[in-house]
């Protein structure tokens, strides 16, 4: 089924009298279970386009439709309500906090969904054994390998049972070594259904995607079904 449906969506921005088009009518459709990457050169509006399906920003016209619901014209609180109900995020710095273990920084999401807090250690306890971290929960980031940062990143974005994984250049921050097997990971997470969207500017890693789109100058250049991998449902 659908997930993800954008009808001619743009996106200006205003800089003083030069109006920037950042997307100009994109029009995509996203299958539960799909494994998409974003690529294309900087200022083709990757991040644009991310923030948008991430219910961080809204089209400036066009509709967009996550899981059913028409969110492009949602204020800020409603916006952020869907995205915390519907999307787990990944970056490429981590984004964890620091002075907190690996337990809580995955438990963070639950907070805001109201869970009590031994709900919220068993919840991110599995998530973290779902990445092969559960031996690492009261580690803090600077206790643990990039990967590792990475993987604890990773069972947060998980931890809530989203929709979409958006993942922004999740591997920009490793080594290639380290890269592959993040991206073993996102195979498994694949593999097991999750909805997977990721932004990245290296050939090697957007072919373990199955379906690469290319952005240029706002527009969809192409949107290929990648061979080399085979669709596990
Ligand atoms: P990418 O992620 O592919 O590098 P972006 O989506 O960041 O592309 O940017 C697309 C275009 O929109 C670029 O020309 C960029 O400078 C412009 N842009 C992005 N965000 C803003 C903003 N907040 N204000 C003004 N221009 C922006
Ligand atoms: P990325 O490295 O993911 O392509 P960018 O460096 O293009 O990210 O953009 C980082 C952030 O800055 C994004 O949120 C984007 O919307 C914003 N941004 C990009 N270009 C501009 C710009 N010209 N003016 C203001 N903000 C911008």
């Amino acid at each position: 089924s659908t997930i993800i449906q954008t009808n001619e969506i743009s996106r200006m921005y205003q800089m003083g009298t030069e109006t920037i088009h950042a997307l100009r009518s994109i029009s995509i459709e996203i299958q539960k279970g799909e494994y998409v990457a974003f690529m294309g050169p900087s200022g083709s509006g990757k991040s644009t386009l991310m923030n948008i399906i991430g219910c961080l920003d809204t089209p400036t016209s066009g509709t967009y439709i996550l899981n059913g619901k028409d969110v492009s014209n949602m204020v800020d609180n409603e916006l952020a309500t869907v995205r915390n109900r519907e999307i787990g995020f990944v970056f490429q710095t981590f984004n964890l906090l620091p002075r907190s273990s690996s337990l809580e920084n995955v438990a963070l999401p639950l907070i805001y969904a109201g869970y009590s807090k031994s709900d919220r250690e068993e919840k991110a306890m599995e998530a973290l054994r779902s990445v092969g971290l559960d031996t690492r929960a009261k580690h803090k980031p600077n206790e643990l390998s990039g990967g590792q940062r990475q993987r604890v990143a990773i069972a947060r974005a998980l931890v809530n049972d989203p929709s979409i994984i958006l993942a922004d250049e999740p591997t920009g921050n490793l080594d290639s070594k380290t890269s592959y097997e993040i991206m073993e990971l996102f195979e498994n997470l694949y593999a097991k259904g999750n909805t997977i969207i990721m932004v990245t500017h290296e050939d090697d890693i957007a072919h373990y995607a199955h379906r690469i789109v290319r952005l240029r100058d706002g527009l969809i250049e192409s949107d290929v079904i990648n061979d080399n991998v085979t669709i596990p449902h």
